[in-house]
């Protein structure tokens, strides 16, 4: 069973230096193909689905496909299975793929919110890390978002860049403050192996930020979009009242999914759960979707164990933190019972904090988080 869709959309203009998603630049006509053979996962995979209450198109970037494409699939997606009236339907859209009209046609065949990959506001940063956008193109890309009438813009930036200090780290959240926008995620970088940049930027390279600057960093970022009235909701995500992702607070109330597209994951409500994503390749995605023959990559069934600690390093994720009561509502025993040795020690550490209702991770806890996870696997 599942209420939220994700689409994954593996292409990109031009691959980024520090890019280990997977995407890479279309050839042929595989941009037209493409939504084809989403439509015809859909007609393979609806069954056991629920009224959406959220869809969000990540990639990759989706804004490479045209609008009139994307709106006819909402229309399948809405015939098939139905949506929300009140749904978030999410478009990541990299500035430099979309053009005022092009928003504008978004916004009207039903999408209500742009996550826009800005990164940086620095020209000099945007050209290393490899982006096809200037500083002023993403200005740009999210004023013209506002004018199509996007109620529900996100900005995403990445700190922890090679030779960025700390005043360049707060440049970059004014700027981002400047656009007024409802919504900032944040993420620090990470060389992943394999990228041209950990050719660039071996493990311990001098031009790379050290972790007391990184933290530094993700405090600074706390600090000042708290005070200027965003909530920090999630360890890397930052909302004004009442815009919270809906989507993303779904994995991590872990809210079934369908993933549609190469490489997309899902989640399922059966039994304990299931987890499994779509093959890696266009080849093997199109030879399953056209053949009916979809396969499940890495399938895993969870147990009720994969469960209770999935419910809790996704959970804490989130600043509410795991409330005690809905916890034993939901696993008929109390997490004291299961957990209270390991929340007392991460308490006494400083990492997790908890009063009569829930537990929570501390902003030391956030920074931290891999560790606290880590107790619960
Ligand atoms: S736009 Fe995003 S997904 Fe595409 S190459 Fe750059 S970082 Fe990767």
């Amino acid at each position: 069973m599942f209420n939220r869709l994700y689409i994954h959309v593996p292409f990109c203009s031009e691959k980024c230096q520090y890019c280990a998603f997977i995407s890479r630049t279309p050839q042929n006509d595989e941009l037209v193909e493409y939504p084809a053979l989403l439509s015809q996962e859909l007609r393979l995979n609806s069954h056991n689905a629920r009224l959406l209450k959220s869809i969000y198109f990540g990639g990759g970037t989706p804004s490479l496909l045209k609008p009139e494409q994307l709106g006819r699939l909402l229309t399948e997606i809405a015939e098939q299975i139905g949506i929300h009236e009140e749904a978030e339907i999410t478009l990541e859209a990299n500035p430099g793929t979309v053009t005022p009209v092009s928003l504008k046609t978004f916004y009207d065949v039903g999408f209500n919110r742009i996550s826009l990959g800005v990164q940086s506001f620095d020209d000099r940063f945007l050209t290393s890390l490899g982006r096809i956008h200037t500083a002023e193109q993403s200005r740009q890309t999210f004023h013209a978002a506002r004018q199509a009438g996007f109620k529900n813009i996100s900005v995403d930036l990445i700190h922890t860049l090679p030779e960025q200090n700390i005043e360049q780290w707060r440049l970059e959240l004014l700027h981002a403050l400047d656009l007024c926008p409802e919504h900032i995620s944040i993420y620090g970088l990470t060389v992943e192996e394999g990228t041209p940049f950990a050719r660039i930027y071996p493990p311990g390279s001098a031009q790379l930020p050290d972790d007391d600057i990184s933290a530094d960093m993700f405090e600074l970022a706390d600090e000042l979009l708290t005070a200027a009235g965003f909530e920090h909701y999630e360890i890397a995500n930052y909302a004004r009242s009442g815009y919270l992702s809906q989507h993303n607070s779904g994995y991590w109330k872990r809210d079934g999914y369908l993933g549609l597209g190469v490489a997309a994951h899902s989640f399922l409500h059966e039994g304990h759960g299931v987890r499994f994503c779509n093959p890696e390749t266009l080849d093997e995605y199109r030879h399953g979707v056209t053949t009916g023959n979809a396969k499940r990559i890495n399938e895993q069934r969870l147990t009720r164990e994969d469960e209770l600690s999935e419910y809790m390093f996704l959970g804490l994720r989130l600043s509410e933190g795991i409330n005690f009561s809905a916890f034993e509502q939901r696993f008929s025993r109390s997490l004291e019972s299961v957990y209270g040795t390991v929340t007392t020690e991460l308490v006494k550490r400083g990492l997790l904090t908890q009063d009569a209702h829930a537990v929570r991770l501390t902003l030391r806890g956030m920074l931290l988080s891999n560790q606290v996870f880590s107790r619960f696997l």
